[in-house]
């Protein structure tokens, strides 16, 4: 396996491997890789010839009071647990490689970026759509491996490879979850013992309100308020938001059907955890 450093290598490397015919997936990460990681490297791996697996922490995605700085970084770590999951390069730039002087370009989408988190973190969205652009504009894959787990930010990468006409096709992969539920997340090693303990009761709470829906219930808001009372009940947690939307388009949504999403976020003291369940 290779680890790369520089756009110029990496695209280089892309440009050879596909005149060779080979299928390229990409899996964009900012490391601290854990099993959730895996298993879209894994995807990828399935789907692709060859595997490109970028580590970058993506300063322009952290709000000010956000964790940039305090954010895992081992990118040795990263590299074999890439390796071992089928990755054949780890494409690591610095922030410089990325964001050079004078760097101007912004990308926005719409609408989308501004909802759910979007309303809380402002300007983390554009953060996210400039990097994943550049990614992809590097090293030109085939396909891209994202994790619902994050299922705002693959809706709107989604909008944005199809009116940029990326040509890239976007994978959605399933949420991993611990045994006892909590999704998967670099930020889970910020929580205490007690917060741990607590955080749970957010995917407890997605559950209740996936069996509302198979039980009959289609009214969004007595869905939303449930899933919110069984937190505020089952934890100390600050609920900043529960809501009901379209899966694709992230427009809210009064009636429950197959394709709303149910995201949510929450604070266990100074961390800030989401989830999310598609109904089916
Ligand atoms: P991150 O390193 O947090 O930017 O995440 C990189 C990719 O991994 C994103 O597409 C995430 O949605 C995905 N991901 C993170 N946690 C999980 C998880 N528990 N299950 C599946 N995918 C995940």
């Amino acid at each position: 396996m290779e680890i790369l450093r520089t756009a110029v290598d990496m695209a280089r490397r892309s440009r050879a491997l596909r005149s060779d015919g080979a299928v390229i997936g990409l899996v964009p990460t900012m490391g601290a890789l854990h099993e959730g990681h895996l298993s879209l490297i894994r995807i990828a791996s399935e789907l692709a010839d060859t595997v490109v697996v970028s580590v970058f922490v993506n300063p322009t995605q952290f709000g000010p009071s956000e964790d940039f700085d305090r954010y895992p970084r081992d990118l040795e770590g990263d590299a074999a647990l890439s390796e071992a999951a089928g990755c054949d390069i780890v494409f690591a730039p610095g922030v410089e490689e990325i964001y050079p002087a004078h760097y101007a370009t912004v990308v926005h989408v719409q609408r989308m970026s501004q909802k759910l988190c979007g309303a809380m973190r402002p300007g983390h969205f554009d953060g996210v759509t400039t990097v994943v652009a550049k990614l992809m504009n590097i090293v030109r894959p085939s396909i891209a491996v994202f994790g619902q787990k994050d299922g705002q930010q693959v809706a709107i990468i989604e909008r944005m490879a199809a009116d940029l006409d990326m040509g890239v096709e976007i994978i959605r992969a399933p949420t991993v979850r611990e045994p006892d539920g909590l999704a998967l997340s670099s930020r889970n090693g910020y929580l205490s013992k007690d917060e741990r303990a607590e955080a749970p009761v957010l995917y407890r709470a997605l559950e209740h309100a996936r069996s509302l829906y198979e039980s009959g219930e289609r009214d969004a808001l007595r869905v939303i308020e449930a899933a919110q009372g069984l937190i505020e009940a089952g934890s100390g947690a600050e609920v900043q938001y529960v809501a009901a939307v379209d899966a694709r388009t992230l427009e809210g949504v009064a009636e429950l059907s197959p394709g709303t999403m149910i995201a949510l976020a929450a604070r266990f003291g100074a961390t800030r955890l989401i989830d999310n369940i598609v109904l089916t």
